[in-house]
């Protein structure tokens, strides 16, 4: 056995090799090690190879799903070696012959179709770079949906591609990590690579695997792609044969994605923005979160993967928008689909998984509930649109209800077919529901007529041997048999009844028998039983042959019920927030009225305080940069940021959180806030700040958002003050990008003398019996002060510590232009000797105080009370 598991495994060297042993996956010497520790469960020993213990550890293959999802998120790699023959077979070949095993899968990151090791509301892309004339490009398919596309990339697009994508696994031929231009950006991504030999990215492979794949003689009906492309798929589809063991996914033709048919946004906008993770990598507070009403997990999928890929064509972003219009005209029928659709299975996944062999009953059932609601949504939808004039239901609406098709056929035959409720696998049967196969009722008739039979015997057989206490019964080894109590054993023994009744087993406290009728039935029993398994599998296998014919109908009736999901959700939120719909076209304005920040909006109404302040944000010419100013915490933050989330939502097609919105198509959308220190990487705050604040100026052009929050405040005060006057120049004379800067260095707004389209705006504040009061609202003008002692006072620093600050504040004021930090030291004692000198000594009491201390208020009558009030006040007159 060892000598069989040492040559599978020499073919994964780099994966853990879970080794079929009976109802165990079993790992050996380093892969047990390694997977004990990743499991956190006991590494034991077996036997002995060249000298040494052989470590072991093992996980029950009725739970392995879990075992599997935490070693793949940990980032390891596993071949799933299956026995491939019966032991019985084994046997045949001689008692010592080993199980014929074999790798029937391997578990990739990028490759995973469980319902348990996915999430289904997001998807899982499994991506490839391809390279080929010099050229890069990216393919990238969701195995559990089908879902296939590729594109064009270059290296400095390829950091934002990367990041939209959010690959689960990446495959890069071996010799792309040398390549300077693209290491930086496959950095971040360094636990979801997967090198590969660069054979493996042949174009010329890459076109023939997808022409056979798809059985066309040219590619060309589904687009003009790039050689890098075809690498890039060519090495995609391969991988798919490596680790499925040859049973390929079905997958939809591959779609071209254009360079810039999406808003670029690269990994640092997205995080800074809470796209889809929160700066800690949680769901919670992030734009989809709050955003997401859809009710089935491929409508929150289709709306995620919006969100990460805003549309740059304004009439696609228009015909989106149409669609959320239209429900938001007929809220009654969008509440009906949504009804509808929280009743509809996952139609996606359990396709993909049938096709790949993997699916079960409970798959087959889920497409035939799928499409049977595709079915009542397509009437429900049809006769809608069929009410509109002529031509005017939106295209979306159009097509998808087209696409949703008729399956009336498949879901009669299925729902014909299976039982009730059928079990999530097919092995142990009981699924084909009664009345759909004559020859599986027959051999159930068969089987449930002989326990009949088993049961009446049993009454017969007391009757025979006066036995009242005989049973019969039934276990795995023996079948059925008789049972007596130990004490009326011995007459059975004896003849005459021994020539009925045929001694098997005796047991402490009872006696077992058989007899030939008894053994009969037995046998007939379990043949019906085994021919009606066989057969039930095999009508299981023609089902599933069925379903995975009508695959490229299904799969379109799938993705247009994620369509009207998204669409009915957004108009949703629309409703209920109040949202507008943006006019985007291919101008340069960026005029939003009455604009708000749809998380920071909704975390103010959870905490019950005052309402949101709205704001409007214009950056037309001659104003496409803003100067913002103000105090920390007055709202500079999200004022920026709202107007970056407006872009994206208006871009996916969605209603936006204003009162009205006018924007020109965003192509690249740049956001730094707040840099923090990135350890893993070795590189200081200041450092983050400025790679990612070059990346803005060498990138940014007219058609970028650009949203920057205080850079330059990662060093010394003149440092970042230059710093960030130069990139405010950058970004008007050089980027000409529409965008938002907030400083809190109010020297800045000299600027807007000199530099036309820079326009200063502020947070407004109010002082109130010295503190201040955020108002939240953006005006035009400069900030005076940035009361950052007042917000230090209000966050709890020591009053000695606000006292001694003010005035140090004051002597820097009054410093002026000339250098007044130098005079600082001398002019003022330093903090330690200013606390030691001009804290108050101790103050000798005054004798009013005095006479105050010694009174005790709740011991005192009435009449002492007035009798120290008339000594109190003879004392104030002394
Ligand atoms: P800054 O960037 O100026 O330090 P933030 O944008 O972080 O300030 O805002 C601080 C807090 O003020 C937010 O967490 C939010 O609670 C509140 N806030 C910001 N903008 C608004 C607004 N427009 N309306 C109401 N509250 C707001």
């Amino acid at each position: 056995m060892m000598a069989q598991y040492l040559e599978i495994k020499a073919q994964y060297p780099d994966s853990l090799l879970f080794y079929r042993m009976g109802d165990f996956y079993e790992m050996f010497f380093d892969d047990a090690v390694k997977a004990a520790e990743a499991l956190d469960i006991t590494l034991t020993k077996r036997g002995r190879h060249q000298g040494e213990d052989i470590a072991m550890c093992g996980v029950p293959v009725h739970a392995s799903d879990g075992y599997l999802a935490r070693l793949i998120r940990k980032g390891f790699r596993v071949a799933v070696c299956e026995q491939i023959e019966d032991p019985a077979e084994a046997k045949k070949r001689g008692s010592k012959s080993v199980v014929r095993r074999d790798v029937v899968r391997l578990v990739t990151a990028g490759t995973l179709t469980e319902e348990t090791l996915l999430d289904a509301r997001r998807h899982n892309y499994l991506a490839a770079l391809g390279r080929a004339e010099g050229a890069l490009a990216l393919a990238w398919l969701d195995m559990s949906t089908g879902d296939f596309s590729t594109g064009p990339t270059t290296a400095e697009d390829l950091e934002a591609d990367l990041a939209r994508l959010q690959p689960g696994e990446l495959l890069v031929p071996e010799t792309l990590g040398a390549v300077a231009e693209v290491r930086e950006a496959l950095d971040d991504w360094h636990t979801a690579l997967t090198p590969l030999p660069s054979a493996r990215f042949n174009s010329q492979r890459g076109e023939e695997v997808l022409k056979r794949q798809f059985a066309v003689a040219s590619l060309d009906g589904f687009g003009a792609f790039t050689r890098a492309e075809l690498a890039a798929t060519g090495a995609l589809v391969a991988y798919l044969d490596d680790t499925q063991k040859g049973t390929l996914p079905r997958l939809r033709p591959p779609q071209r994605v254009e360079a810039h048919a999406t808003m670029a946004i690269d990994a640092a906008t997205r995080r800074s923005l809470e796209l889809i993770r929160s700066q800690q990598g949680e769901r919670g507070g992030t734009l989809l979160s709050c955003i997401d009403r859809t009710v089935t997990g491929a409508g929150a999928r289709l709306l995620a993967e919006r969100l990460s890929s805003p549309l740059t064509d304004p009439v696609e972003i228009d015909h989106r928008l149409d669609a959320v219009a239209w429900f938001m005209e007929r809220p009654a029928l969008a509440a009906k689909l949504r009804d509808m659709l929280r009743a509809c299975p996952d139609l996606e996944r359990s396709l993909s998984r049938l096709s790949l062999g993997r699916g079960g009953p409970r798959d087959l059932a889920a497409i035939a509930q799928g499409l049977a609601r595709a079915g009542e949504i397509q009437q429900l939808i049809g006769k809608a649109v069929s009410e509109v004039a002529l031509s005017r239901a939106p295209r979306v609406i159009a097509v998808a209800a087209e696409d949703l098709g008729s399956h009336g056929g498949l879901v009669g035959l299925l729902s014909g077919a299976l039982v009730e409720e059928p079990p999530l696998i097919a092995r142990d049967g009981g699924f084909i529901a009664p009345g759909h196969d004559p020859a599986l009722d027959e051999l159930r008739q068969l089987r449930d007529q002989s326990r009949q039979l088993v049961a009446g015997l049993q009454g017969r057989y007391k009757d025979h041997t006066a036995i009242a206490s005989l049973k019969v019964k039934h276990n795995n080894v023996l079948g059925y048999f008789i049972e007596v109590p130990a004490s009326h054993g011995d007459r059975l023994l004896k003849p005459p009844l021994n020539e009925v009744y045929i001694h098997r087993q005796t047991m402490a406290g009872a006696v077992r028998f058989n007899t030939t009728e008894l053994a009969e039935l037995d046998s007939r029993i379990s043949r019906a039983a085994d021919q009606a398994l066989a057969l039930e599998l095999s009508l299981f296998e023609a089902l599933s042959a069925q379903v995975t014919a009508d695959w490229a109908a299904i799969s379109l009736a799938a993705r247009a019920l994620a369509v009207l999901d998204v669409g009915a959700a957004l108009a949703d939120l629309a409703a209920a927030h109040n949202y507008c719909r943006p006019q985007v076209d291919d101008s340069l304005a960026f005029d939003i009225r009455g604009g708000r920040h749809p998380v920071v909006e909704a975390a103010v109404a959870a905490q019950s305080r005052a309402s949101f302040v709205a704001n409007d944000c214009d950056l037309g010419e001659g104003r496409r940069l803003w100067l913002v100013t103000g105090p920390n915490m007055a709202g500079k933050s999200t004022f920026l940021r709202q107007n970056a989330l407006i872009a994206i939502l208006a871009q996916i097609g969605a209603y936006v959180p204003a009162s009205s919105a006018h924007l020109g198509v965003v192509d690249r959308l740049f956001s730094r806030v707040g840099a923090s220190d990135d350890l893993a990487r070795g590189r200081s705050t200041f450092m983050v700040e400025m790679v990612e604040t070059a990346a803005i100026l060498n990138q940014a052009g007219p058609r970028s958002l650009v949203i920057l929050d205080e850079i330059g405040r990662g060093t010394a005060t003149y440092d970042g003050l230059s710093i960030a006057w130069a990139a405010v120049e950058h970004l008007h004379d050089v980027n000409r990008s529409r965008g938002l800067f907030a400083t809190h260095y109010h020297e800045l707004t000299a600027l807007t003398g000199k530099l036309e389209a820079l326009s200063p705006h502020t947070m407004k504040v109010r002082e109130w019996q010295g503190e201040v009061v955020f108002l939240h609202e953006v005006g035009p003008g400069a900030a005076d002060r940035s009361y950052g002692i007042q917000v230090a006072r209000l966050a709890g620093l020591p009053p000695a510590v606000v006292t001694r600050a003010q005035a140090v504040l004051q002597k820097l004021e009054a410093g002026g232009q000339s250098g007044p930090v130098t005079g600082l030291a001398e002019d003022l004692p330093l903090f330690a000797a200013h606390l030691r000198q001009s804290a108050p000594p101790p103050a000798k009491a005054s004798p009013l105080a005095e006479a105050l201390a010694g009174v005790n208020p709740d011991e005192m009558t009435a009449r002492q009370a007035l009798d120290l009030v008339y000594r109190l006040r003879g004392l104030l007159d002394e």
